[in-house]
């Protein structure tokens, strides 16, 4: 027993690193189900903090379809996809999302980040692609081209004319496949990614488009159908990621793309040949939320309502909310003992808004970071914003 300790001994001084940088991490626990109002640490909050845009985390309806689903299909599937875990649920859904996204297919995988790992390293198979992706991609893009056996090059955020200048580069040139991949909607700072001009460019350069549509699925285009659809660019980008984790209220990602490329995933992307599929219960709520969607107009409505009274109250205020056209909605503090401060005397005023410090943004880009969803009433948004600004002002950061 003495020896494991010594030999961990070193995990002691990192741990002390990450407490000087603020980077230690306890969450907070939630004590209901996620909603709009939810218990956390025992205290009743307002919560900003969710990506439950819909609001479908606790919806009866979903809940009892999972709960049949259960009944019919037990708890889980024991299997990979690929060896005797496909159910007919799952390629049920498949075809709703290929039909809701408007591609040829799709394809389950058991989250977004394993969506995005199969897809890059997938495709970017040999040291002569190259995959090009912009500098505020998330984590799981990261990753995937980590994995991934090519080499990589990154765009300065939205800077379309570098994107340009590295698809003119001698190796961008020589590349056997070339790979664009962006978030759709960035999760950090709300904004867009200006596909248009990256299709364009991709068009023109021969790259292959792959989009992270993880905060714009359910969220903005057409009845949610994300960032493609909203510019117009249905049939023009060859994948689209998206997430069962968010607006879908489960867990899970999918690729929507051709069915060649499906069929090719289906047969070589590793999280789907050695991670076993997902549970019938999560797969049914997806089916019910999307059924949901299509049917009631009156939930992602809600979602733009709040997002714009919210956004607007908060600029009335003074706040500087950065760049955000999308539910997220980032609190500008600049100031990473601030922002913490700021986090923590809002939720003791019954407000639940998570401050978000480096490394997950830069330096000196500190803030809160907050997300409204359908299931907000405008006086629980009302609530919110009056102490948004009892202690904005309090703390400087807003006159
Ligand atoms: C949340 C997120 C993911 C990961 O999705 P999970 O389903 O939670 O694994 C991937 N990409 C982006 C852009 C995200 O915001």
């Amino acid at each position: 027993m003495n020896k494991l300790k010594d030999k961990l001994l070193f995990i002691e001084e990192e741990i002390n690193n990450l407490k000087k940088e603020n980077r230690f991490l306890i969450p907070r626990v939630l004590n209901s189900a996620q909603q709009p109002i939810a218990i956390v640490d025992g205290k009743k909050v307002i919560n900003l903090t969710s990506n439950n845009y819909l609001a479908m985390t606790n919806h009866p309806e979903v809940k009892k379809a999972a709960i049949e689903a259960i009944k019919k299909y037990g708890v889980g599937t024991a299997a990979v996809r690929t060896i005797i875990g496909t159910m007919d649920i799952h390629l049920e859904l498949e075809k709703k999302f290929a039909k809701f996204k408007n591609t040829e297919a799709a394809i389950l995988f058991q989250s977004g980040f394993t969506t995005n790992v199969a897809v890059c390293q997938t495709l970017m198979s040999s040291e002569q692609d190259l995959l090009i992706s912009d500098e505020l991609n998330h984590a799981s893009i990261i990753d995937g081209a980590r994995l991934a056996k090519s080499p990589r090059m990154i765009y300065k955020h939205k800077d379309m004319k570098h994107l340009k200048e590295i698809l003119e580069s001698p190796q961008a040139r020589k590349a056997r496949r070339k790979l664009i991949v962006t978030d759709g909607v960035f999760s950090m700072d709300g904004d867009i990614a200006p596909l248009p001009e990256i299709v364009e460019l991709a068009n023109k350069y021969d790259a292959i488009v792959m989009v992270d549509d993880a905060h714009a699925s359910g969220v903005i285009g057409k009845q949610g159908r994300g960032t493609v659809n909203h510019f117009g660019l249905d049939g023009k980008v060859e994948i689209q990621i998206g997430t069962l984790s968010k607006a879908f209220a489960a867990v899970g990602g999918y690729a929507a793309t051709t069915k060649k490329l499906r069929d090719y995933l289906g047969s070589v992307a590793r999280p789907f040949l050695f991670s076993s599929s997902q549970p019938p219960s999560v797969v049914a709520t997806c089916i019910k939320i999307l059924d949901i969607l299509l049917k009631e107009p009156y939930h992602f409505e809600k979602l733009w309502e709040n997002t714009k009274f919210f956004k607007e109250e908060l600029k009335k205020a003074g706040f500087d909310i950065g760049e955000s056209v999308t539910p997220i909605t980032p609190i500008m503090v600049y100031d990473s003992q601030k922002a913490i401060k700021f986090s923590k005397m809002l939720f003791e005023e019954g407000v639940f808004a998570l401050s978000i410090v480096y490394p997950t943004v830069p330096r000196g880009k500190e803030r809160l970071r907050t997300i409204v969803t359908a299931g907000h009433t405008i006086k629980d948004l009302e609530f919110a914003l009056s102490k948004f600004k009892k202690i904005g002002r309090k703390l400087g950061i807003i006159k």
